[in-house]
């Protein structure tokens, strides 16, 4: 059983309105602040207000939600901030670097040579190194049962899905920028 409020914790403190924050969006059980020591200007958090340590204590239906906000407050730094892109992403424990046990999703507003680095150099794995680690995860992987989502529509153009992409990806190389993405190709 998961607390919902933890004393220990910072973030739910803030959600306690114990500690003063800046906050942009709230609902019944999510609330995004503004992180003080941001990576760029609007560098925000989206936080669950039920305390769950990692996103694997997160409810499936409370991590769309969670997402999903993300998304629209991905959307309105674009048009707000007037940026040229955004970083949505989870540190999921210490090694990744989380440093709060209060499961979060940062948004972090990117410009071309703002000089924040999430880069990181590619590892070249043999083909059997490949292999094996495809071997040990494929299995499992494929009977999550995560619950297929039959009525998605397909977008009918490419020009529908890259309207929030970064403007120095043209239309012409979309497809080749996400393969290499996928390929991990430096
Ligand atoms: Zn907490």
């Amino acid at each position: 059983m998961v607390e919902r409020i933890r004393e220990s914790c910072l973030i739910c403190q803030i959600v306690g309105n114990r500690v003063p924050a800046y906050k942009i969006y709230e609902d019944d059980l999510i609330l995004a602040v503004l992180d003080v020591n941001g990576a760029n200007p609007g560098h925000c958090f989206v936080i669950p207000k039920n305390h769950y340590p990692i996103i694997e204590q997160v409810p499936d239906a409370e991590l769309a939600n969670l997402f999903g906000v993300a998304n629209k407050i991905s959307s309105s730094i674009f048009e707000d901030l007037k940026v040229q892109g955004t970083n949505i992403f989870v540190s999921n424990g210490i090694p990744a670097g989380q440093t709060v046990a209060h499961f979060l999703i940062n948004v972090i507003p990117r410009q071309e040579n703002d000089g924040v680095n999430l880069q990181w150099k590619p590892k070249q794995l043999t083909e059997e190194e490949m292999s094996t680690v495809e071997l040990k995860l494929k299995e499992s992987i494929q009977n999550i049962g995560v619950e297929k989502i039959e009525s998605i529509e397909k977008p009918k153009t490419t020009q529908e899905k890259i309207e929030m992409q970064p403007q120095s990806i043209s239309d012409d190389d979309e497809e080749d920028y996400i393969a290499k993405q996928m390929r991990r190709v430096p």
